[in-house]
């Protein structure tokens, strides 16, 4: 078995490689040669830990497994520890002998980042200019660093529910070379791509909020009762996502489909725009809208990666298991 070890992933993972894989499957989701198993996601009663198991199984990839964890929220207070631990296991599907343990907290992020970053490629207007960025967490500084590469973008907006946030995500867009401006929520009507990645459970951002032809991806949304945009948003948009069965269950279009504006059979997946069997953007003044509820696939799809990545470098770690 090989074991690729966190510590390792930074000067291994490249936001290209992670793009690639999760655009891959994506595509594979589409076509039916992927599928992700339900998840599994429990409060455990023992430092207020949320933990749990995402999987799948990539028929065209060959990739077989699972990713372990979960948010432990006392962790940056008490053990100077990120909050999101998880960890990715590999397995050979001719097999079922364990292939790879790999570090699967940065791979997270970069996953995460390239989901909203593929949505951007293949949805947003190819003259989009302005980003706006609603959240300015953890997750927010990859998501607008691997988005700033998918078009000529020359300004960034940004809202965040606690402003002394702010700076985290000013920091990435000057280190692009991007001038940054902070705006209120109405502000963001400026924006041709607009990224929410924050953990509310109420909506920020209003469907006037959003300009005709706006892009959105929503990556905050993962489980029930969270929310990020107004529910009437995704009837004025098209509405695409990694898996529909998570969006309409624990992303975005929960609430949407709860209050009846919009059906399951409304939420496309991304995956088929890439497969070309989806026409996706059809006009300049559409809003599409993609609910990026995250999927085990994503995990295994970089995980294999990056493990392919380790052997070719030397740097993965060979046990006898
Ligand atoms: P974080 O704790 O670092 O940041 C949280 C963000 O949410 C901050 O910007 C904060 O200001 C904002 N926020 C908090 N309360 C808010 C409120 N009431 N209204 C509006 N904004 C509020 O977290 P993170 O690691 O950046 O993760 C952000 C979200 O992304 C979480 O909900 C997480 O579960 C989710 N996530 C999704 C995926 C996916 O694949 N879709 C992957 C990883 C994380």
């Amino acid at each position: 078995m090989l074991i690729v070890p966190e510590r390792e992933i930074a000067n291994l993972m490249t936001r290209a490689a992670a793009f690639d894989a999760v655009e891959q499957v994506f595509a594979a989701m589409a076509a039916g040669d992927a599928y992700n198993f339900p998840v599994v996601r429990e409060a455990i009663g023992h430092e207020d830990a949320l933990y749990g198991f995402k999987g799948g199984f990539d028929r065209a990839g060959l990739t077989l497994g699972l990713k372990a964890g979960g948010y432990w929220p006392n962790n940056l207070e008490k053990r100077n520890l990120i909050n999101h631990q998880s960890t990715v296991f590999l397995f050979d599907p001719d097999t079922g002998r364990a292939r790879a343990m790999v570090g699967g907290n940065l791979l997270t992020a970069l996953r995460t980042a390239a989901a909203s970053s593929v949505s951007i490629k293949h949805l947003a207007r190819k003259d989009a200019r302005v980003i706006g960025m609603v959240g300015a967490g953890h997750q927010a500084t990859f998501q607008l660093r691997a988005a700033l590469e998918q078009r000529d973008f020359d300004k960034v907006i940004g809202w965040n529910y606690h402003p002394e946030m702010l700076p985290n995500i000013e920091k990435i867009a000057r280190e692009a070379g991007v001038p940054f401006q902070a705006v209120d929520l109405p502000g963001m009507v400026e924006a041709d791509v607009i990224i929410s990645i924050t953990s509310a459970f109420s909506p920020s951002l209003m469907a006037d909020h959003v300009a005709p032809g706006c892009h959105l991806a929503c990556m905050g949304t993962d489980t029930k009762g969270k929310q990020e945009v107004e529910a009437a948003l995704l009837a004025r948009a098209t509405v695409f996502t990694d898996e529909v069965a998570q969006s309409v269950s624990i992303g975005e279009a929960q609430h949407a489909v709860a209050e009846g504006l919009i059906a399951e059979s409304d939420v496309h997946q991304l995956g088929a725009v890439i497969n070309g069997t989806h026409a996706g953007r059809v006009s300049d003044d559409q809003i599409t809208l993609f609910d990026g509820t995250g999927v085990g696939l994503q995990d295994l799809a970089v995980a294999a990666a990056v493990v392919d990545l380790a052997v070719a470098q030397g740097i993965a770690i060979e046990v006898d298991f």
